[in-house]
């Protein structure tokens, strides 16, 4: 018989079971080849994927997972599912990605699903007492605080995939959670670092989406370009660590080698640092404890580095305002700031916003919200939907 300790470490006798929420997405693909290179360390034991459903077969083909979850119903119902390999099982609709983040056969759940969206299945995997490997940063800009109390209660860890939070999940380990006196989160400053300011009015979603240094998912590249993503993982980091938002500093580090830093009292600052390739960070989450041979790229010592850091531009970037704001704040303002921007996003990619509208707008549906303290979870979820409403009377006024 199979089984876990609950601690994400290895079942004793087989390999780890790996349920990759958004397998067809940037990081469940890389997920996966972490998972076929892992030598029988883990297993895709399920994959689930929203409306590219071809992907999701030619990856169900290749990794015979036990099922896969199609979570737009609606896509799932007109699909030809004849190529599923045997014995896999086919579950439709997201109270789908519910039953499997609580299934008995599963021994963690890579959250990569992007927005939102991801959750419901993340709550149910911690109530259900399973390691989370977050990398679905909007569950904690939503609601960091119920989900790190959950996390808390049912004894079942979060582990940052993020390349920042993992990269300071590291480097805490140099110290005491009480000895460590700021966190310092690196930016790459996107693709307008250096761009004149009187230009970005004029971007284009390709210009957007061409990343210098990280290839992923359209939603988050579009944050990177604005900051947004630097701002969410301002608050991301507030939640999973503890540490209040006046202790957490951004520094743009254009060549993105330095993942991010942790400083601690007595001056000592400890930093974990590789070539960007979220490999590594997707590996160190479902395999942590263990550290083992891995398929990520390795630095090149055999080159010389320059590394540059520069204090983050507020004017430029006005996002990271609202990060700080919002992780200062708590409450229901990271719901509210977050869903604003997944909307303000997508209308962007649909060429209804422009670029440079997608943070004020953010910002009108902040300030137009009725801020709680201490909200339940029902709230952040009605919050969630109002904020998408919210945001298209602000396009429109
Ligand atoms: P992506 O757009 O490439 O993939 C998203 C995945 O989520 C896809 O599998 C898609 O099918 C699924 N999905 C989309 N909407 C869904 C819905 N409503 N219900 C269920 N599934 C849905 O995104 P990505 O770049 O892989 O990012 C995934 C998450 O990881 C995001 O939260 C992002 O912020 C975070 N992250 C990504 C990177 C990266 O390098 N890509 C780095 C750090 C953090
Ligand atoms: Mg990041």
């Amino acid at each position: 018989m199979r089984h876990s300790n609950g601690l994400g470490m290895p079942a004793s006798d087989g390999s780890k079971q790996v349920a990759v929420f958004g397998s067809t997405g940037s990081i469940g693909v890389n997920a996966l080849e972490v998972i076929r290179a892992s030598g029988g360390r883990l297993r895709a034991a399920a994959l689930s994927a929203h409306s590219r459903l071809k992907e999701l077969v030619e990856q169900a083909r290749l990794c015979r997972p036990d099922c896969v979850v199609a979570a737009d119903a609606e896509a799932a119902a007109g699909f030809d599912w004849s190529g599923l390999p045997e014995g896999c099982e086919l579950k439709v609709g997201a109270q789908a990605l519910d039953e499997v983040a609580a299934s008995e056969s599963v021994d963690i759940v890579l959250a990569a699903i992007v927005g939102s969206a991801g959750l419901g299945s993340t709550i149910t995997a911690l109530e259900a007492g399973k390691p989370v490997a977050v990398a679905n940063k909007e569950t904690l800009v939503c609601a960091g605080a119920y989900v790190t109390r959950l996390s808390e209660q049912h004894a079942a860890p979060l582990l940052p995939v993020d390349s920042e939070h993992s990269a300071i999940f590291q480097a805490m380990l140099a110290g005491r959670p009480a000895e460590v006196s700021r966190l310092v989160l690196t930016a790459s400053g996107g693709p307008f670092r250096e761009t004149p300011l009187g230009e970005l009015s004029g971007v284009t979603v390709s210009d957007a989406l061409a990343h210098p240094t990280w290839q992923m998912g359209e939603k988050i590249t579009v944050d990177s370009a604005t900051m947004m993503n630097k701002a969410l993982e301002v608050i991301e980091a507030r939640w999973l660590f503890g540490v209040p938002a006046e202790r957490i500093e951004v520094m743009v580090h254009p060549q993105s080698v330095v993942h991010s830093m942790v400083e601690f009292h007595d001056g000592a600052v400890v930093a974990q640092l590789g070539p960007p390739d979220m490999r590594l960070p997707i590996q160190h989450a479902l395999c942590y404890p263990d550290r083992v041979p891995g398929v990520a790229q390795k630095m090149d010592w055999s080159a010389a580095h320059s590394w540059t850091f520069e204090p983050a531009d507020r004017d430029r970037f006005p996002a990271l305002d609202l990060g700080f704001e919002c992780a200062e704040a708590g409450g229901t303002a990271g719901a509210v700031l977050n869903a604003a921007n997944e909307a303000a996003v997508g209308l962007f990619l649909r060429g209804e916003l422009e670029f440079t509208q997608i943070v004020p707008a953010c910002r009108g549906v902040l300030r137009a919200h009725d801020f709680e303290s201490d909200p339940e979870l029902p709230r952040l979820v009605a919050l969630d939907r109002w904020a998408r409403e919210e945001i298209n009377r602000w396009i429109c006024a």
